[in-house]
Order: structure tokens, then C-alpha cells, then sequence
């Protein structure tokens, strides 16, 4: 099939009336067996008033525009097995946006259920993927969100929506066609794989690649049809002696096949490198058994077995999803054995109840408060986890903090659910994120052990913090008391919990220090017997030139304004004497000798290993090859008694040790932002002449306000070489630095050494 295959629609109205009709019953016998009278009264209401209101309006196809609805409502009843509110509003979900019905007719007819969800569906009008104004985009976004969270099946009537909007694009003109496909795929699919639609997510996935990128999608589809047959064959071939065996030992199983949608081949082609025909993977054949649910894990690992036994398997592939369902409530066991046509197959095992999940979604288990509704199973543990999804997610929307950006990519890594499984020191399983790092596993178990956390031990190796983990990983959390919880760590975690858990230590971190900031001062104040005041308060922070309350109370708490000062302050009279306290004071903070800084700050660990003394004394030394500067792309080295080179990673040294002793390389990074300053060394050569080396000095300190530690000036044949060593905050410092220099006239080469 080709895009716009369809022919002109000739409109024939008594056809068409019967189409609806027939369209409706299909509708009400699907619904049959779960509504009650009442209902159907209900759902027949819905009917007529949306067939009126659209009456006469076509859908771009030229059919009746009530086809939509109609077949909305089908697809939120037959695919995703919701009940009569949803129904009823997916039948009148264009009503209010299209036609003269406001939101009170509908709230008037239906209640206030029906019409918040209409009210949700009408806000989310259309979406505009737009890249220049992302910003624009993302409040856009957070608007949908909003709209869309205030009832799940808000989101799950929108996915059947644009599912059946899909599923018609042919007849949409070409630019729009684009739009909307890519918009479904952008912010769509990632929904309906949250909500473990997994149909629905292929289906909108492999129609979104049919307009997006036509070519590749039919040249797979092709590929898919001329080998069909031939995968037929193999299939049966494969399970015919696993049902034999089955069968002796009393398990009935319903099996099928499905074969990988056209996207996700196109993915695992790109993924991998590979062609068509290299990748194995290209169906699954699933085993489904019915057994009440206290048998369901037996019968699995039965079934299991009789595939190991008949069929070489590969172990690595095995995954076990019985005890520990995916986030999205997927429960499976998947074993992959060698077929004896020499192809690998995904075998996936599960009891029917499971099944209706994998193909349905948690919504499928979702136990809403329908009146009359019968509950299809009512599995609280699914319906807690979508609801915990579906407060989690409330919850980012309604922190102050973030701002449309920042809340639009939480979301989507809320949404995308690449997950991967990682093991605590017991065994557990835990799932996490893709990209989650040792710290969100630390905050995951605990918020404790994630603001203690200074590293730990994955499959025995002692990592840092920010080491990303992978599938099958073991993790064991090292903490130590002194940590605590570091700024630059809302960049290294992945998940919201973490983020959120940071966050709120410093929050509360600075309450608790302007709380005894504030104690102290009215100490302070009392001691003196001065009214703890506003303009008293206001005075003090005046003469010490703070910025913020924050700076100001953190410098009373660590006694960098002590009593003494306090009462000078008190003291001052006239303007005069303030204005010469507040120039000390600039001069205090400006003389502050660059050594003293650096020793401070070289106290303290300047990378990302963040083990400290409580576990292993680890020190690190900057090489003297490289002398590498905050922002230098740098490698550690492990040497004797536990210490750590740091290299920069051009370094030549550093490249002759990474070869010869790999496993010693410890991946090091610069903590963000640190306000430190490194000793580094800049050779000039130029043609000599008179006041070249004021020049350069000015340049140097009145210039640049740099610290310079040692000049040496060598001058021969009028060429002269200058060795510099200086302090130098940054590469971007010192590149700078050495830009201004090499502007020097009769200045030749200017270089780093
Ligand atoms: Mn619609």
C-alpha cells in the first residue's frame, strides 16, 4: 500500500446512514457485556447528540465527520478496554471545539465527570512542533500536560483519537501530513509506551515512519510481506514439538506469532548497523496459558523448561519480568532459543491475564469509579503504579522550580521508560531509567544512602558517584557520614526522585542556616543590649557588602562575622566611618592570598571520585607534565598508596599510560563552577624591544588581574623567550590570556607549557 492510494470519496447520504448505524451497533456490542441498561441509555444519548451536532460536516475524506467519533469510541472500548464515561466521551470529544455545544450543555446532560474530561480533551487543541521557539513549545506543552493529567483517560481518549487520526492521514494534504506525523511521534508514542499501550505504540510508531521517512518504511514493509511465508513455515516448524510436549504434560497453550513492527526493525538497523536480513530477532512467538493466578509462575517456568530442553537457548538473553514487572506493569518471562532452521526466537511466556496488560496497557487495569462499571480484573497493584505514575508526574508540574524547559524534559524521561535493571548486594532487582547513575540507585533505595553516598562498588570495582550504570549491573552503595549532598550532584542523577531529594536537602540545608544565623545574631544583639531590628539588621549588612540574606547568614554561622564586628558596626555613627569600614572590608575579601585560596580549596576533593577519608584515603596530585586546569578535558591515574595522578588526557604521559596500564585510568572530572585557581606556565618569544616587558606585565595583572607567581626573561640576538608561571582560574582564562598576549606588537608565539 502507497500513501494517498485512496480514491475520491463520492458521498451517497442513505449509504451513509446506514454505515452509521451499523457503525453504532458494532459499537454497542463490543460494549454489550460490560454495561448495564443505564448505560447504554447513556452511551445512545451520546450517540444522537454527537450525530446531530456533526450532522452535515465532513471529514476531510469527504466521509461523514460522526465516522470519527465513532470509531474513537471503538478504539478506547475494543483496544484499550475502557467503560461507558470513556465511551460517552470519546463519542463527544470534538463536540465542544466544532460545533455550538458549550462545556455547560454537556456538563447539564452528562455531569461534571464527562464534562472535566471534555474540558481536558478541547484544551489539548493543536500541538506545533516548532524547534526555533522551544521555549514557547514547552509552556505549550505544559498546558497539554496539565490538561491531560487531570484524568487519565483524558490521555487515553486523546490516544485514540489521534490513533484513528493516524490511521485516516492518507487524506490529509502533504505538509499537514508531516506535522502531525511527527508531532505523534514526538509526544504521542512516548505516552502510550508509558501507559504500556504496546499495540497502539507500535501502530502510531509505524504510521508516523510511513510519512516521515516513506523509503526506508516500505523497502522494510516489502522486505517483511516477500518473507512471510517463509517465516510461517519456520514458526511452525518451531512450536509444533513445544505444543506436543505441552500437551503431554497438560498445558494448553494459545500461541502466536507477532512479528517486530517496521519501526522497530528500522531502530535495531540503524542501532546495530545491520541489514534486513542480519537481524534474527525479526518475531516472537508467545505462549499463553489460562490458570488462576497462584499458578501462573509455575506454569511459566514449566513451559520454560520444555523449551530449554528442546531447543539450544542463549542465556544472556533470558529476562525475567515475572517477579519484577516493568514500571508500565509488563509481566513476561522471554527465552530466546536457536530454532533448527538456524534462527533465533524470542519466545515470550505469560498466563492471559498478563497478556491483556502487555497488550493493553495498565489503563486495561485500571479500576475506575464508573458507576455500574464492571471492573475488569481489579489488580491494585497496577492501578497503584499508574496512579503513583500519574501523581509523580502531577507532582513536577506543580513544583515552582522548574521551569517549562526543565519540566518538559522531566516528562519525557518520565515518558520514555528506557529502563534497565540493576541488582542490590542481596540480589534484588531494581528498575531505573537508562542513563540513571550510581546516585539515583543510592536515592532510589534510600534518601539517606543518596545524600551519604560517596561512590561504590559495581560488579566489585570501586566507581564514583556519577558512573552511569548498565543492564545486570551489581551495586553496592558505599556511604560515609561526612558526606553530604553536593550541588554539581543535580547534573550527575537522571531521575526526579533524586533531583528532587537534592534539591531538598538545600533547601532545608539553607533554611536551617539562616534559622541559626538569625539565633546567633540575636545573640549577639542581646549581649549588646541592642533592639534586634530591621534597620540595625540592614546596617550590618550593608557594612559587610553581602548580597544576599543567604551569603549573610552562612558568614554568621562560620564566624566570618563574629560578635566583635557586630558591635563595631553597632557603633559607627556617621557615614563616613561606614564608608571607610566598607572599604576594609572590599580589601579583606580582594587580599585574600591566592595560596590560602588554593590550599582551601585543595583540601577539599576537586573531582567526582568523592571517596573520602572514611573509606579509602584518596588523594589526587596534578601532574607537573601538564599542569591541567579546571575545564582541561582530564584523566586520573591510580598510583602507590592509593593516590591519583591527574593528567590532561592530549598529555603525552598520560596517552603512554593509558596504553600500558588501562585498567589504572580513573575518569575524572572537574566539579562545576569551583572558584579555584591553578598554577600554570606561558612561554612568549618575540622580537625584543623596548617596553615589552611592562607590556606584558600589564596585560598580565592590570589586564587580566592575574597573580603572576614567577617571570623569567631570557633575551638573545634581540629574540626573547618569556617562561610565566601564573594562577589562572580556567582554560577559557587562559586562553584569553594568551589571545591578549599574542597581541602584543613584535610578539610572536605565544604558548601553554
Ligand atoms: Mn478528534
Amino acid at each position: 500500500m502507497t500513501p494517498n492510494s485512496s480514491s475520491a470519496y463520492v458521498p451517497n447520504e442513505e449509504l451513509e446512514n446506514k454505515t452509521i448505524v451499523r457503525k453504532y451497533y458494532d459499537l454497542l456490542k463490543v460494549l454489550y457485556h460490560r454495561t448495564t441498561p443505564a448505560d447504554r441509555k447513556l452511551i445512545r444519548k451520546a450517540f444522537v447528540l454527537a450525530t446531530n451536532a456533526h450532522n452535515g460536516v465532513r471529514r476531510k475524506s469527504g466521509e461523514p465527520y460522526i465516522y470519527h467519533p465513532i470509531e474513537v469510541a471503538m478504539i478506547c472500548c475494543e483496544e484499550m478496554n475502557l467503560g461507558t464515561t470513556s465511551v460517552v466521551c470519546a463519542l463527544l470529544h470534538d463536540v465542544v471545539e466544532d460545533t455550538e455545544y458549550t462545556l455547560e450543555d454537556i456538563r447539564e446532560i452528562f455531569g461534571d465527570t464527562v464534562a472535566e474530561i471534555i474540558d481536558g480533551l478541547t484544551k489539548i487543541s493543536d500541538l506545533v512542533i516548532d524547534n526555533k521557539n522551544i521555549s514557547l513549545q514547552a509552556e505549550n506543552y505544559k498546558k497539554i500536560f496539565l490538561s491531560m493529567l487531570k484524568d487519565v483517560r483524558v490521555i487515553l481518549i486523546k490516544l485514540a483519537d489521534r490513533l484513528h487520526n493516524m490511521r485516516t492521514l492518507d487524506s490529509m494534504p502533504p505538509e499537514k501530513q508531516l506535522k502531525i506525523a511527527s508531532e505523534t511521534s514526538f509526544f504521542y508514542v512516548p505516552f502510550a509506551h508509558r501507559l504500556g499501550l504496546y499495540s497502539i505504540k507500535s501502530e502510531l510508531e509505524d504510521y508516523a515512519m510511513r510519512y516521515t521517512n516513506p523509503t526506508e518504511y516500505y523497502a522494510i514493509a516489502d522486505r517483511l510481506k516477500e518473507t512471510e511465508e517463509q517465516r510461517e513455515t519456520l514458526i511452525q516448524d518451531f512450536v509444533k514439538p513445544i505444543v506436543e510436549e505441552l500437551n503431554k504434560e497438560g498445558i494448553q497453550v494459545e500461541v502466536s506469532s507477532r512479528t517486530k513492527s517496521v519501526y522497530s526493525i528500522h531502530q535495531k538497523m540503524i542501532r546495530k548497523n545491520i541489514p534486513f536480513d542480519d537481524i534474527y530477532d525479526i518475531f516472537a512467538v508467545r505462549f499463553v496459558f489460562d490458570s488462576p493466578e497462584s499458578e501462573e509462575f509455575e506454569i511459566c517456568w514449566r513451559i520454560y523448561k520444555v523449551v530449554c530442553l528442546l531447543y539450544q537457548t542463549n542465556p544472556s538473553r533470558d529476562r525475567n519480568f515475572l517477579m519484577h514487572p516493568k514500571a508500565n506493569g509488563y509481566q513476561s518471562l522471554h527465552v530466546t532459543a536457536m530454532s533448527k532452521a538456524g534462527r533465533w526466537v524470542e519466545v515470550q511466556i505469560r498466563s492471559k491475564r498478563m497478556d491483556v496488560i502487555a497488550e493493553k496497557g495498565l489503563a486495561a487495569h485500571y479500576r475506575y469509579k464508573e458507576e455500574n462499571e464492571e471492573a475488569n480484573v481489579t489488580d491494585t497493584d497496577v492501578s497503584d503504579k499508574l496512579e503513583d505514575w500519574l501523581s509523580k508526574t502531577r507532582e513536577i508540574l506543580n513544583s515552582k522550580d522548574a521551569d517549562a524547559l526543565e519540566f518538559l524534559k522531566e516528562v519525557r524521561l518520565n515518558l520514555e521508560l528506557k529502563e534497565i535493571y540493576v541488582f542490590t548486594p542481596k540480589g534484588d532487582m531494581k528498575t531505573l531509567p537508562a542513563g540513571s547513575t550510581v546516585l539515583d540507585f543510592a536515592y532510589l533505595l534510600h534518601t539517606n544512602l543518596g545524600d551519604h553516598c560517596i561512590g561504590a562498588k559495581v560488579n566489585y570495582n570501586i566507581v564514583p558517584v556519577d558512573k552511569e550504570l548498565r543492564n545486570g549491573d551489581q551495586v553496592e552503595v558505599i556511604t560515609s557520614k561526612k558526606q553530604m549532598p553536593k550541588l554539581e550532584w543535580i547534573e550527575v542523577v537522571r531521575t526526579p526522585k533524586a533531583r528532587r531529594s537534592i534539591r531538598d536537602f538545600f533547601r532545608n540545608e539553607q533554611k536551617q542556616m539562616n534559622i541559626s544565623g538569625e539565633q546567633m545574631l540575636r545573640e549577639y544583639f542581646s549581649q549588646l543590649g541592642v533592639e534586634y531590628n530591621e534597620e540595625n539588621l540592614q546596617k550590618i549588612m550593608t557594612a559587610t557588602l553581602k548580597k544576599s540574606p543567604e551569603e549573610f547568614w552562612n558568614d554568621i554561622v562560620t564566624h566570618k562575622i563574629t560578635k566583635d564586628r557586630v558591635q563595631k558596626i553597632l557603633s559607627m555613627k556617621n557615614p563616613k566611618e561606614m564608608a571607610e569600614f566598607q572599604k576594609k572590608v572590599s580589601e579583606e575579601i580582594a587580599n585574600k592570598s591566592l595560596d590560602q585560596l588554593i590550599e582551601e580549596q585543595l583540601n577539599e576533593t576537586p573531582n567526582v571520585f568523592m571517596l573520602d577519608d572514611d573509606y579509602e584515603q584518596i588523594k589526587y596530585v596534578l601532574a607537573d607534565c601538564c599542569n591541567p586546569l579546571p575545564g582541561d578535558q582530564v584523566v586520573g591515574f591510580q598510583v602507590a598508596d592509593n593516590r591519583i595522578v591527574i593528567h590532561q588526557t592530549s598529555c603525552r604521559h598520560a596517552i603512554e599510560q593509558m596504553s600500558k596500564f588501562g585498567n589504572r585510568i580513573i575518569k575524572t572530572k572537574w566539579r562545576k563552577g569551583q572558584d579555584i585557581a591553578f598554577l600554570s606556565g606561558i612561554r612568549i618569544t618575540g622580537f625584543d624591544r623596548k617596553g615589552m616587558i611592562k607590556e606584558i606585565v600589564d596585560v598580565v595583572s592590570s589586564q587580566m588581574d592575574l597573580n603572576i607567581r614567577l617571570l623569567n626573561i631570557e633575551s638573545k640576538n634581540n629574540v626573547f623567550t618569556g617562561t610565566m608561571m601564573l594562577y589562572i582560574q580556567s582554560v577559557r582564562a587562559l586562553t584569553n590570556l594568551i589571545d591578549k598576549l599574542k597581541a602584543i606588537d613584535q610578539v610572536e608565539k605565544v604558548e601553554r607549557i
